[in-house]
């Protein structure tokens, strides 16, 4: 005998989101799914009873997470055939930065009905806090952990026209902003921490003022890096130009000069040939 109070949930798999912080911000439509699931896959039980306790209700759950979503997921796909089975994170959005991504994607392939139950996510949230573009964002999740791979991360990234959001911890904080600095240039960006609990804050500046500002005080708690896209590169110095047209008439026919000076400086090639021109003191 089944004894689910699910008496409503189609079989599935269903994605809930999670709060933050706040448990307040757990939706009634998430609250209702977890309360009808027949089971629910979690990161860490104890967190989950919590937000069980708080909707008055318990159901019965199975560890799914880094270490074992191997070995779990065959069955809890062959389950969603028959029963309602929810997944959630410790916090925000499951399969952000979170376990699930190939639980959906083999709930799909067994052709399970999957259902998102949205909700919190650090990573909007931050961006909603920053008071940076929001048009284009780019999240990065966690940096890795060595030196070298931050740093190529960083670089990989350094050309994208927009926002960055990154997933960072407080003692590693200071390092990776500068980190950052060095791979970006020094641009804007915000430090949004500890969103929706009693001490959430939401730090503006440049990358190496927010750098200085928490090398001797590493923040506490959970924390979002959020940094503005490279700025429009200001126009070259008509001098620059000048140097690097006479360079190439010294190499090149006109023509091939002016090409040359377009692509490098993305000025126009006629305005260029001009000046070259003008410069070798033939009337164009
Ligand atoms: N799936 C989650 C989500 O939707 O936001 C993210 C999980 S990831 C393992 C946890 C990271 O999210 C933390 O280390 C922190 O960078 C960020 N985070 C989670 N809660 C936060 C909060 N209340 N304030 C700021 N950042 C938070």
């Amino acid at each position: 005998m089944n004894a689910s109070p699910n008496a409503g949930l189609v079989p599935g798999l269903y994605i809930v989101a999670t709060p933050i912080g706040n448990l307040s911000d757990l939706s009634p439509r998430a609250a209702s799914i977890l309360a009808q699931a027949d089971l629910i896959a979690v990161e860490d039980s104890r967190v989950t009873a919590v937000l069980l306790r708080h909707v008055g209700t318990k159901r019965p759950m199975i560890a799914y997470h880094d270490h074992n979503a191997d070995r779990v997921r065959p069955g809890l796909i062959e389950r969603m055939g028959r029963e309602a089975i929810a997944l959630v994170s410790d916090a925000g959005t499951p399969l952000i930065s979170d376990p699930g991504f190939k639980l959906v994607r083999d709930a799909r392939a067994a052709g399970h009905t999957v259902t998102t139950i949205p909700g919190p996510c650090a990573a909007i949230a931050a961006l909603t806090l920053a008071g940076l573009p929001t048009d284009r964002f780019f999240f990065l999740g966690f940096l890795p952990p060595k030196e070298k791979a931050r740093a190529d991360a960083i670089a990989e990234v350094a050309a994208v026209r927009a926002t960055l959001i990154l997933y960072e911890s407080g003692p590693r904080l200071a390092a990776t902003l500068a980190t950052l600095a060095n791979g970006l240039g020094d641009r804007e960006a915000a430090v949004a921490r500890e969103i929706s609990k009693t001490y959430e804050e939401c730090v503006t500046g440049t990358l190496s003022s927010l750098a200085a500002r928490y090398a001797d005080a590493p923040p506490r708690g959970e924390i979002v890096v959020i940094v503005a896209p490279p700025g429009e590169a200001p126009p070259p110095a008509e001098d620059d130009v000048d140097a690097l047209l006479a360079d190439a008439i010294g190499r090149l026919s006109t023509g091939q000069a002016a090409s040359e000076v377009a692509k490098a400086t993305g000025l126009p090639r006629r305005d260029l040939y001009a000046r070259a021109m003008a410069m070798k003191g033939d009337a164009p």
